[in-house]
């Protein structure tokens, strides 16, 4: 029996001492380096390339290196009846919080407008210190449910949209398609931590935009490929949006000659808002091992119906 880690773009070496000082009973290989590909039961992947699993005939587990699972299911050849699981831990969770309070405090407190005043040596008390916010996350699932309570410890008005009804104390709950347009009435800053499936794809778009209060601001850390970056554009051009906190992109990098790069009322940083922990990983990652080989539930496992 081996694991098996397949993230060609990653730089793999402290997964793989990682995973060797945590269980010494483990045989780690990289790919494509994988020996007899009957010995693989557990791949630990991250965009692996389309296909490269379907050689592996006694795979039991395939486990996400990080959060998000939308890798993995991209690939039209994935093993079919091989479960899925993905990432879940303190640190990722308390990094994603710190991120989006930092992007909803510096748009609240005004913060560019002061940079750009001290850039031109300007002191100008002439506007209201603080813009008054009333916060919506879309998804509150393990990280939505953390930033909610957080923001409305900090005393935010702060509610929540899902598939299912959830109990938060201070924290209202939508949920559902019907009660969408109502949750997106009452916020003006409005942050995506939904999974990208084929239901959530493009979720942020224009019509959604315009469901909301004029002058709304986007704050985006989920995956690329829920907004449509030209509707954006437009929904700032056309002042329905004063800007947007953008982590991730639907083509990351993000090309140099992306119009986000020099619009001003779009922030930008390079998919960084919470990156897997390894150390945080690598014990669930072990966890899952031993539990495929004594037959025993999974952690973290993906629904492959809903695809998340
Ligand atoms: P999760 O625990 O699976 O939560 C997903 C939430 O979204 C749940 O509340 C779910 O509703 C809701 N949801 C799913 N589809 C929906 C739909 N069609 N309509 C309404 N609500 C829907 O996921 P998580 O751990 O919080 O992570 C969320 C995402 O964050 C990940 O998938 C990943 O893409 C992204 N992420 C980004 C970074 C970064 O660095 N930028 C880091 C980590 C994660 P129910 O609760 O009712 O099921």
């Amino acid at each position: 029996m081996a694991l098996l880690i397949v993230a060609p773009k990653k730089d793999v070496t402290e997964w793989v001492e990682g995973v060797r000082e945590a269980s010494r009973d483990i045989d780690v290989r990289v790919w494509p380096a994988s020996g007899d590909p009957d010995d693989i039961e557990v791949a630990l992947v991250w965009n692996h390339p389309e296909g490269s699993l379907t050689q592996f005939r006694n795979l039991q587990l395939i486990s996400s290196m990080g959060a998000g699972i939308d890798h993995v299911l991209k690939d039209q050849q994935l093993p079919k009846n091989v479960p899925v699981t993905r990432v879940v831990g303190e640190s990722l969770t308390t990094n994603m919080s710190n991120y989006i309070m930092m992007a909803v405090l510096q748009y609240h407190k005004r913060f560019l407008k002061y940079l750009s005043d001290k850039e031109n040596k300007q002191w100008n008390q002439n506007h209201a210190p603080e813009i008054p916010v009333s916060i919506g996350i879309l998804g509150l699932g393990v990280l939505g449910q953390d930033v909610a309570k957080k923001l409305s410890d900090l005393g935010f008005n702060v509610c929540g949209y899902s598939n299912s009804r959830k109990e938060l104390p201070g924290v209202r709950s939508y949920a559902g398609d019907e009660e969408l347009d109502e949750f997106l009435s009452h916020v003006n800053i409005l942050v995506c931590l939904l999974p990208l499936t084929s239901k959530t794809e493009n979720f942020l778009n224009l019509d959604l935009f315009k469901k909301m209060k004029k002058g709304s601001y986007l704050i985006n850390v989920a995956r690329g490929n829920h907004l449509v970056e030209e509707d954006l554009l437009e929904a700032l051009r056309l002042k329905m949006l004063s800007g947007a906190f953008l982590d991730v992109f639907r083509k990351e990098p993000l090309p140099r000659n992306h119009p986000f790069w020099e619009h001003p009322d779009i922030m930008m940083t390079p998919h960084i808002a919470s990156i897997t922990n390894i150390e945080d990983a690598i014990p669930l990652i072990v966890e899952n091992y031993n539990r495929v080989i004594k037959g025993k539930p999974l952690l973290n496992e993906v629904d492959m119906k809903r695809e998340y």
